[in-house]
């Protein structure tokens, strides 16, 4: 039995990011870049007023026998259009936010330090003296041709897309998204959409990972559920073997109907099939060909775990990101954990930052049967091997299964 740490090392050992493709922008969030973003022009390209006003020559705010002074309106600029004269000494224009700056203006002053007459009128008071510049947003002030302003690697989140986006990046190089095909084994385990018989239980593991796997940011495939024949799962596996990665639960362990291991050892190999933990002690990772397997184990609760632990890193790697791993703290175990387990036990909990600590509370009985203990759980309370036992009020570090990961 290997460690979790030498479980997590050698499979992401054998996986590597996937290749690139273009996607829509509006369909780029939460992939990686796959390209540098050059500035191919100046943003803003063109010098635009930060606000409501008029455009002046700055020098024509100046006050005149210390009298405000009034300036000709020759016309208007609205946010689109461009003005169709120059400011000339002893004129300006009605201007709005984001319209061009007309030529021969060197400010704008807002509104609200003005006198007119109405929208009618043909004249301004200016009340006070501006700079030059002043409200004017200059081209290029944001971004300039030649730099890169987004570095290939990142991920892509709604910030990103809005500077793509004012780029005119209508399509974007990224990581693909991994196709994981879902296999559930068992001739006890039916679909959701049946009535239940006696013996026969519904397939949650299936749907629960489809879940896990779109949120992790790949594309899940289920394929239903393989009965305990070799015949039924090498029949399953020929569709499995067109996606970037194969996920199974069930039939991993020791048991006479386990045999994902044997189509394994079949078709392709197996790497390891048995880690020092608990939930989830049976999990088999290896490749069909050239598509990596990860055995996940039959009971929901230990499916559940060990995707989060070894799963959703492999599909963060295969798309591209670089940090995989979900963050870990110290938390004050308020409840304790009493049940001794030889294996590394991964106790599913709820943490709550109150009086200045993390304060984690388990979910009650930790069978790796009971789907409920998943439920409210945001964290997972780590005891080391070797059966270590938490007191209440002792502190442990949990991994928080709802930060981003670090
Ligand atoms: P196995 O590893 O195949 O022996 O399965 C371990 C336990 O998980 C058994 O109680 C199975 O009935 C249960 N199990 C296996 N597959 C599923 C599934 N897809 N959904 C719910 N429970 C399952
Ligand atoms: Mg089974």
């Amino acid at each position: 039995m290997i460690s979790v740490e030498e479980a997590l090392e050698r499979i992401l050992n054998q996986i590597t990011p996937l290749t690139t493709t273009q996607v829509p922008l509006s369909e780029a969030l939460g992939l990686v870049l796959a390209e540098d973003v050059v500035v191919q022009e100046d943003m803003p390209p063109f010098a635009n007023s930060a606000m409501d006003g008029f455009a002046l020559l700055s020098q024509d705010s100046q006050p005149r026998n210390g009298q405000p002074p009034r300036l000709r309106i020759t016309g208007e600029v609205a946010a689109g259009y461009v003005a169709d004269h120059a400011i000339e000494p002893g004129t300006a224009m009605r201007i709005m936010t984001g319209a061009p700056v007309p030529p021969g203006a060197d400010a704008v002053i807002q509104v609200e330090l003005t006198r007119s007459e109405g929208p009618e009128s043909e004249w301004v008071e200016i009340l006070e003296t501006v700079a030059q510049g002043n409200n004017i947003r200059p081209a290029g002030e944001d971004m300039r041709r030649g730099q890169t302003v987004l570095p290939s690697a990142i991920e892509i989140g709604p910030w990103e897309i809005g500077v793509l986006a004012t780029l005119g990046w209508a399509k974007v190089p990224v990581i693909r998204r991994p196709h994981v095909a879902l296999l559930g084994t068992g001739d006890e385990v039916i679909d959701v959409d049946e009535p239940l018989r006696p013996g026969k239980i519904r397939n949650s593991n299936s749907y629960l990972l489809e879940a896990a796997v779109r949120r992790a940011g790949a594309e899940p495939h289920r394929l239903g559920v393989a009965r305990d024949t070799i015949e039924s799962l090498r029949e399953k596996f020929t569709e499995a073997v067109q996606s970037d990665l194969i996920i199974t639960s069930g039939g991993v362990s020791v048991g006479d109907f386990d045999l994902v291991k044997n189509i394994m050892t079949e078709q392709g190999e197996i790497h390891f099939w048995r880690i020092n933990m608990r939930p989830g002690k049976p999990v088999a990772f290896g490749h069909i060909g050239s598509v990596p397997l990860l055995g996940l184990p039959g009971n929901p609760v230990s499916a559940a775990v060990t995707f989060e632990l070894f799963g959703r890193p492999v599909i963060r790697k295969m798309l591209g990101h670089t940090r995989l791993l979900r963050p870990q703290v110290n938390v004050v175990v308020e409840d304790g954990v009493s049940d001794r387990a030889m294996r590394r036990h991964y106790v599913r909990a709820h943490v709550e930052w109150r009086n200045g600590r993390f304060i984690a509370h388990t979910t009650g009985n930790q069978g790796s049967n009971i789907m409920t203990s998943l439920l409210n759980a945001n964290a997972l309370v780590i005891v080391p091997e070797g059966g270590a036992e938490v007191h209440p009020g002792e502190t442990a570090k949990a991994i928080m299964l709802d930060w981003p990961e670090a």
